[in-house]
Order: structure tokens, then C-alpha cells, then sequence
């Protein structure tokens, strides 16, 4: 048996926004960055919201990669302003805290780290949570994780529950027209990372492969359009839905070692996570080929690699997905991102220790002993293929 979870209604296409005005209740707590803040976005949804007779407050202290504390002032807040909806609107870290922020509010006897499948929040006695994603990557609008990091220990708290599911997600292509080319880039290379991961997870299922092929095409066809052409808006409206598709397919499967080993990185050097994930994915492919050859040879047929051997296709997608990489500009090797080999050294066997503690290294096809985990940051470290 493999329960499926999906947001209960998703909302696409332009105009997406104005659904807004259907929403009935009485109080709306915005969680969002103060970034976004300062576009108008918030204003619009306000708008639209007090349209529909609802009051509107706003929470805007979301830092990226948020922290504990955060959600814990986010909560106090929710306490003092009773909503009986939330609003995550802003890219995956708006989003993972007003999921977080609202399982405190509805359970002010818990921690953040008590956010597990094993736990039952009883959430939706006071209020429902709306996504609406301003970013194309981290599909945290279609998906039951939450990211917390916890700063003192350096470590991203990767917390999942179905009940945070948000009920209504809604996609307006208008929201990713301003994200500039860096951030297209890193969150849609986290996009193909979602889907690919998702596509050969040990979790798999016929659904997260649909959706995960569907989603890898599209960040073929049209992410370096959407990374090269801001004004493109055809691209950024398919690299949107690819990102919840991706979020829908990885959601209902499970991310691999390259989200292990990027939140280790990203916790310790405080990189974004997309950056982190991007870097890992063509390492991570060369390490766990041997266990899913026929996996990632399916994905290199879907977006056309012709070759007459599985060993051949899945070569050629690593190469693909490093030619991808660099024409978005991204590192190809943790000293490209500026890190001193003696930093790195210093810090190996944390990020090593995190990344075999992280719950994405379990349902990879092949899972790394600390052994290996060390070398794979060696590789990732010098940009030297993985061969072991
Ligand atoms: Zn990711």
C-alpha cells in the first residue's frame, strides 16, 4: 500500500490569482520575506483577499533558509491574531515556514523538530493553509516537507507531515516574471534535481514518474529560455507548473543524495539550496547509475539522448546535465563556489556526518556508507568524476 498526497485544489494559469476572491473566512495571516514584501505582490493578494471580506495581516520576517526561532515568532504571532487561514507566498522558505508557523499555531504544546509523519497535528481546527509560489524551483506548494534549519547546530531539520499539505495551491505565471536570471537558474536546476531524484528513488511509484518525466522535459525545453529570455513568458509559465510538478513527483517518492549532500553544504557554508542541490546532481547520477542504470537511461530517451546502451545514455545524460550547468553559469565543483580547500577539510567530517543523517540518503538507489559519502565530497570538492 502507498498513500498519495496532492494540495486538495490547484490553481493554474493566468489570472491564477483572482481565485482569491472566492476564499471565504474571516482572517488571513500572510507569510511571506520582506523581498517580497517590497514588490507588490502582497499588496495584490491583499487586495483580492479584502475583496472576499477578509482581514489581512502580515508576518514578512521569513529569512531564507529559515531558521527555528523564526517559526516560533511567526507562532506567537498566529496566537496573538487568531487567522483561520495562512498564506505562504514567496519562494520555498516563505512557504516551508507558514506550513511550520501553522502547525505551532493550531499546536502551541509542540516543537518545530515534533513536525513527523509519526506525530498527529490535528491542523484545520483553526485554520487551512494557500500556497502561492513567487519562485519556479521548490515545489513546496505541492508537498509535505517543511526545511527548518536549526542555526545553532548548523543543521537543516527536514521535517515532513501530511497534514501540511496546503488545500488551495495557485500557480499565477505573472509571480515568476520577476525573478532574476540567477535565481531562475538555481531554482530550476533544483527543479530537474526534484524530478530526476524522484524518478529513481527507491520510493517510486507510477505516479511520481509521470509527473517527474513530465517536469525533467519541460526543464529541457524550456528553462534555458526562461534563464536567457527573462521576458519569455511562455518559459516561465512552464518552468512554474514543472517546479509543482516536480514538488507532486518527489513529494510522493522521495529526494536523493543530492539534497543530502547539498543540505549538508548549504547548512555548513550557508550557500541556497538550489545552488547546493545543483552542484550534486551530475555527481550523484555518476555514483548511483550502477543501482538504477535503466532508471536514468529512461530519463536520458525522454528528453531524446539517443545511444545504444544504457551505459551510453546515462553518460550522456551526466553530460547533459553538466552542459545544462554551465550554460546557467552555475559552480561546477565546491571550490568553484569559493570555498578554501582548507575550510573545506576543517568542516568534512560534519558535512559528512550531516549528509548520512539526512532522510533523502535512505531511498537513494544506492546508498552511501560514510565512506563513500566523504569521497563524493572529495569529487564534488576537486570536479573530478566519481569512478567508485
Ligand atoms: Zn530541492
Amino acid at each position: 500500500m502507498w498513500e498519495l498526497t496532492f494540495p486538495r485544489t490547484v490553481v493554474i494559469g493566468e489570472d491564477a490569482l483572482e481565485y482569491l476572491r472566492e476564499v471565504k473566512g474571516k482572517r488571513v495571516l500572510i507569510v511571506t520575506d520582506k523581498v517580497i514584501h517590497k514588490l507588490d505582490f502582497v499588496e495584490k493578494v491583499a487586495d483580492y483577499l479584502k475583496e472576499a471580506g477578509l482581514e489581512v495581516e502580515i508576518f514578512d520576517l521569513v529569512e531564507p533558509e529559515p531558521s527555528v526561532e523564526t517559526i516560533v515568532k511567526g507562532a506567537e504571532v498566529a496566537r496573538k491574531y487568531a487567522p483561520d487561514w495562512f498564506i505562504g507566498l514567496g519562494g520555498g522558505s516563505c512557504m516551508d515556514a507558514a506550513k511550520a508557523i501553522w502547525a505551532l499555531y493550531e499546536n502551541p504544546g509542540i516543537e518545530v523538530g515534533d513536525i513527523s509523519p509519526l506525530t498527529e497535528l490535528g491542523l484545520r481546527r483553526k485554520a487551512r493553509l494557500i500556497c502561492i509560489p513567487t519562485t519556479s524551483g521548490t515545489g513546496s506548494d505541492a508537498n509535505w516537507s517543511t526545511i527548518i534549519t536549526d542555526v545553532k547546530e548548523e543543521r537543516k531539520l527536514e521535517l515532513a507531515s501530511r497534514e501540511i499539505v496546503a488545500d488551495i495551491d495557485i500557480l499565477d505565471p505573472e509571480l515568476p516574471k520577476s525573478m532574476p536570471p540567477k535565481l531562475v537558474a538555481d531554482t530550476g536546476l533544483d527543479v530537474l534535481a526534484h524530478a530526476i531524484e524522484a524518478y529513481v528513488s527507491q520510493w517510486r511509484n507510477d505516479f511520481s514518474d509521470a509527473l517527474a518525466i513530465k517536469a525533467i522535459q519541460t526543464v529541457f525545453k524550456y528553462l534555458p529560455t526562461a534563464y536567457r529570455h527573462p521576458e519569455e513568458k511562455e518559459a516561465k509559465e512552464k518552468m512554474h507548473n514543472a517546479a509543482t510538478m516536480a514538488g507532486m513527483s518527489f513529494g510522493n517518492s522521495q529526494a536523493g543524495i543530492a539534497h543530502a549532500l547539498g543540505h549538508s553544504l548549504g547548512a555548513i557554508f550557508h550557500i541556497p539550496h538550489g545552488r547546493t542541490v545543483d552542484l550534486f546532481l551530475s555527481y550523484s547520477i555518476e555514483y548511483s547509475a550502477r543501482e538504477a542504470m535503466g532508471r536514468y537511461a529512461d530519463i536520458a530517451r525522454a528528453i531524446g539522448i539517443e545511444a545504444k546502451t544504457d551505459e551510453e545514455a546515462v553518460e550522456k545524460l551526466v553530460e547533459t546535465v553538466r552542459r545544462l550547468d554551465r550554460e546557467m553559469g552555475e559552480p561546477a565543483s565546491i571550490r568553484e563556489m569559493g570555498i578554501s580547500r582548507e575550510d573545506f577539510e576543517k568542516r568534512l567530517d560534519d558535512l559528512v556526518a550531516r549528509a548520512a543523517n539526512s532522510s533523502c540518503t535512505f531511498m537513494n538507489p544506492r546508498v552511501p556508507n560514510l565512506e563513500d559519502t566523504r569521497k563524493l565530497f572529495i569529487c564534488a570538492y576537486e570536479g573530478r568524476r566519481v569512478n567508485f
